[in-house]
């Protein structure tokens, strides 16, 4: 029997997290939900200089806004909790012992000012980065070049180290990563970096390796960024004797920039007039606000979708899918090499579709928190109706209100460009004597009022826009807005009425 596909999204909570990373973890959630395993959400906390207040949170928030769920987590807990690595201090120091003691890691004491003197001096006689390697630690303080007797002294004085990793000097490694094909990096262009830090706290690589492996993981889909890591977490399974358990390797294309000039960064969404983060943030050191997907009136169904196909090709002409539709189609086969170029106005035609697909009691929810915002309350019936009119203009959430908000209070002043270029003398003699005419209907909708109005403007000789503009402005505040009659079927005869009455006493 085939093992049970399992996963991870492993997030660092070291800020809000980009869309990139939502992705990221989009992709792991539709691969595990298609092949029924499991998916698990670890925070990888052990970088602790870079830890941000409440990132934690933002990164559960933001997932569950987006309908992406865990199998095993930080607060449901699993077979292989606990699911914070800051909570797993111990099992880091059992593996990093092992480590040390087969000898493919090593202490290392040279001090951070030590170590920036190296990268000074190497950049000085241009001789490239400075790198902690086979060549270079005979040099350097470490348990390879010093005295064993020196070392257990260092140790034993609690001298401050780093554990590293001893990259052998001369081998290929080759693996087969699912998108990429196959990668091979000779060892020499490795360093031996950190596995364990001098605050004793295991650094992303240790970490990250040794919880793959306990928690059997059976797939890494990860960013890009990571590749170059990967290697030498190769190297960590085989130093463990875990080759048999290795998961296999997805690493997913970049989200570039608009123009595709470069990665897109989290400053490129204010920048460029979009959000790149799912949910607003606001950064609890500069006090920056950067804008959300949510806040700024996406559907999450819309943002995933758009996410989806951010890397991911279907093959075909489709570009709706449902999450279940996600899941049944997705396949990490069909996803490119090369970075895909993030679309705001594609994420925008989305949330349009979206909008316009929704059953409209669903429509009815979002437009009546709106109305709430605006302190105005109306029936459901009347909001139904308006909606009904309204709904294929919306591309954001808000649009629900900013396009229909006539509908449910009458505007209180007049596009001053409009009033001066319509309203002319007979103007009001026209609005009053059309008004009166259909204040006697018993049905008001507007293929009465629309053949109302084209007897009333024939018989005075006049041009339908000289009742209908005017007649707008005294409902909408501006020439804005679906057709007039409908607009005024709406409404009904009283506000109408009304709205001629307040109209005219201002504008005369
Ligand atoms: N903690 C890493 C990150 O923040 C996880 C990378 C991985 O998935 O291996 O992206």
């Amino acid at each position: 029997m085939p093992e049970k596909i399992r996963v991870r999204f492993a997030p660092s909570p070291t800020g809000p997290l980009h869309l990139g990373g939502v992705r990221t973890a989009l992709f792991n959630y539709l691969f595990a939900r298609q092949h029924g395993g499991s998916f698990i959400l670890r925070i990888e906390d052990t970088d602790r200089q870079r830890l941000v207040g409440g990132a934690e949170q933002y990164i559960l928030d933001s997932l569950s806004w987006c309908g992406i769920t865990f199998d095993e987590d930080i607060h449901k807990g699993g077979l292989y909790a606990p699911y914070r690595q800051s909570d797993r201090l111990s099992v880091y120091k059992t593996y990093i012992g092992r480590l040390i003691d087969r000898g493919h890691a090593y202490y290392a004491f040279d001090s951070p000012a030590e170590l920036d003197e190296m990268r000074r001096r190497a950049q000085e006689v241009g001789s490239g980065q400075f790198q902690y390697s086979y060549q270079s630690r005979p040099h350097l303080k470490n348990s390879l070049s010093l005295s064993p007797k020196e070392v257990t002294e260092r140790l034993k004085n609690q001298d401050p180290f780093v554990i590293r990793i001893r990259i052998p000097e001369d081998e290929v490694v080759i693996f087969k990563d699912i998108i990429r094909g196959e990668v091979k990096v000779h060892t020499s262009t490795l360093d031996d970096k950190v596995l364990f830090k001098s605050d004793g706290f295991p650094t992303y690589h240790l970490a990250n390796v040794v919880d793959d492996y306990l928690m059997k993981i059976t797939h890494v889909i990860r960013g890009e960024e990571w590749l170059p890591s990967a290697p030498m977490h190769l190297l960590l399974y085989r130093f463990f004797g875990w080759e048999e358990n290795m998961p296999q390797f997805a690493h997913l294309p970049l989200i570039l920039k608009p123009d595709g000039n470069g990665k897109l960064s989290k400053r490129d969404g204010d920048r460029l007039g979009f959000p790149v983060f799912p949910l607003a943030y606001t950064d609890p050191v500069s006090n920056e606000i950067f804008h959300g997907y949510r806040e700024d009136g996406y559907l999450p169904e819309a943002f995933i979708n758009m996410l989806a196909l951010l890397g991911w090709n279907p093959g075909t002409e489709k570009e709706l899918f449902s999450m279940p539709e996600l899941i049944n189609t997705f396949s990490l086969e069909k996803v490119g090499k090369h970075g895909s170029k993030f679309d705001p106005e594609k994420a925008k035609w989305f949330n349009h579709q979206y909008l316009s697909q929704k059953p409209l009691v669903e429509l009815l929810i979002l437009t009546k928190n709106l109305l709430k915002e605006h302190s105005v309350s109306s029936p459901d019936d009347y909001i139904l109706k308006v909606l009904s009119l309204t709904r294929d203009r919306a591309i954001l959430v808000g649009d629900l209100w900013k396009n229909s908000w006539f509908f449910f209070q009458a505007p209180q002043t007049y596009d001053e460009l409009s009033v001066t270029k319509i309203w002319q003398p007979p103007t009001s003699a026209i609005v009053r004597d059309f008004a009166k005419e259909v204040s006697s209907f018993v049905e008001f909708t507007e293929k009465q009022l629309h053949e109302a109005a084209t007897v009333f403007t024939r018989c005075r000789e006049i041009k339908m826009g000289m009742l209908m503009t005017p007649l707008r402005l005294l409902m909408v505040g501006s020439n804005q807005g679906p057709g007039i009659m409908d607009i005024i079927e709406i409404l009904g005869k009283s506000e109408f009425l009304s709205r001629i009455e307040s109209g005219l006493n201002k504008l005369d």
